[in-house]
């Protein structure tokens, strides 16, 4: 079976072991050591020396906290929104009372970093920028580089959803002056769903501080406090999971993060070229297209939910259809976390044999 979404993707046999050990005291000593040990890990891949905290709840929890712990009701913010998860991110800040002001993008194109420094430099009164790394809606990866710079040109806070791009795609946080970085289990970590991972850097802990949004769960400063006074989260923790992720994370460090940018650069690349050599077209251009997720547009005739029918049914080939305004138009396929040139090859046999079932007819 080829599990071929943006998550949850596949999980390495040796981490599906491990899941299946006993509990153990989440208040004791073994725990303690698992999550201190992580945690080092985790401020490697997220190249940072502020705060890394492992929560446990999926993606969008973690943005929620991103949010609640930096930002109070009628802070203005920029949303930086180029698909679906830039929308989410937008409509979490507006839901707890945060004035949203939302710079959009083509659904397939980048955000434009000259035209936040537009945004930033008409209104001086922006608190925050949120912005999505890698747009899996899309498959666009957002030039952060770019992006992270001109934020610190204006000197605003920067909270940046890295879900499906961070452990895949290089995010050097605290070179590009990321203030909080949101990224999940279930993504590029080759574990199963259940844990939000945030780096927290120093001028977010500032905010925190001042921040008045609503929050009990998601409170970085209590996560903090337990984490290094205890070893310990404040909640109870998912514990399977959490050995999920240590045995993903000691993979991490065998494979070296370097390594692991270079195989999902390398797999994203085939997967281009792949589907242009059966030929369809991609929806992003290639400049920004991402190594984590391919979206390919779907030609006159060729009906997505047939597709993705006849590939599980057919071919054992999980792929994933387009969100919201991109249903019926692209579908997509995720590249990311335990993967290698070889999935994409068979992928690609897949899709040979049920395209034309499909009803497409290439020229
Ligand atoms: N943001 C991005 C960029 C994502 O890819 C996802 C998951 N597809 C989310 C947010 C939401 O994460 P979750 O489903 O884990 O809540």
């Amino acid at each position: 079976m080829q599990l071929r979404i943006p998550g949850p993707t596949p999980i390495p046999p040796e981490i599906l072991q491990v899941m299946s050990r006993q509990m153990i005291n989440h208040r004791g000593p073994q725990f303690t050591e698992m999550i201190q040990s992580m945690t080092a890990t985790l401020k490697e891949m997220f190249q940072t020396k502020g705060d890394v905290l492992i929560l446990t709840g999926s993606g969008t929890g973690g943005m929620e906290a991103a949010i609640v712990n930096t930002l109070s009701p009628g802070d203005k913010v920029l949303v930086v929104s180029n698909g679906f998860f830039g929308e989410r991110f937008a409509d979490i800040a507006e839901q707890f009372g945060a004035q949203v002001e939302r710079l959009r993008f083509e659904w397939g194109y980048p955000a434009d970093p000259p035209a936040v420094r537009q945004a930033l430099s008409q209104d001086t009164g922006i608190k925050a920028v949120l912005v999505t790394h890698n747009e899996t809606s899309t498959g666009v990866t957002n030039d952060l580089a770019s992006i992270s710079a001109v934020v610190r040109e204006f000197d605003k806070l920067l909270l940046v959803d890295a879900i499906s791009s961070l452990g895949a795609i290089d995010l050097p946080s605290d070179e590009w002056g990321c203030d909080v970085v949101v990224t999940a289990s279930q993504k590029g970590w080759m574990a199963p769903p259940g844990l939000a991972m945030v780096s927290v850097s120093q001028r977010a802990w500032q905010a925190n501080a001042e921040a008045k949004m609503p929050r009990y769960y998601w409170d970085f400063a209590k996560a903090k406090r337990f984490l290094e006074e205890k070893g310990q989260t404040p909640w109870t923790p998912a514990v399977s999971v959490f050995y999920a992720l240590a045995a993903a994370l000691e993979m991490f460090k065998r494979e070296g993060l370097a390594n692991v940018v270079a195989r999902h650069i390398r797999v994203g690349s085939k997967a281009r070229e792949g589907v242009k050599s059966l030929g369809l077209s991609l929806l992003p251009e290639d400049s920004h297209a991402s190594n984590t997720v391919t979206a390919i547009k779907a030609p006159e005739g060729l009906e997505v939910k047939r597709l993705l029918g006849i590939l599980r049914e057919e071919q054992g080939t999980i792929l994933a259809g387009g969100q919201q305004r991109l249903d019926g138009k692209i579908f997509r396929i995720g590249h990311l976390g335990y993967v290698n040139e070889e999935d994409i090859e068979q992928v690609m046999e897949a899709l040979k044999v049920a395209l034309p079932q499909a009803g497409f007819r290439s020229r």
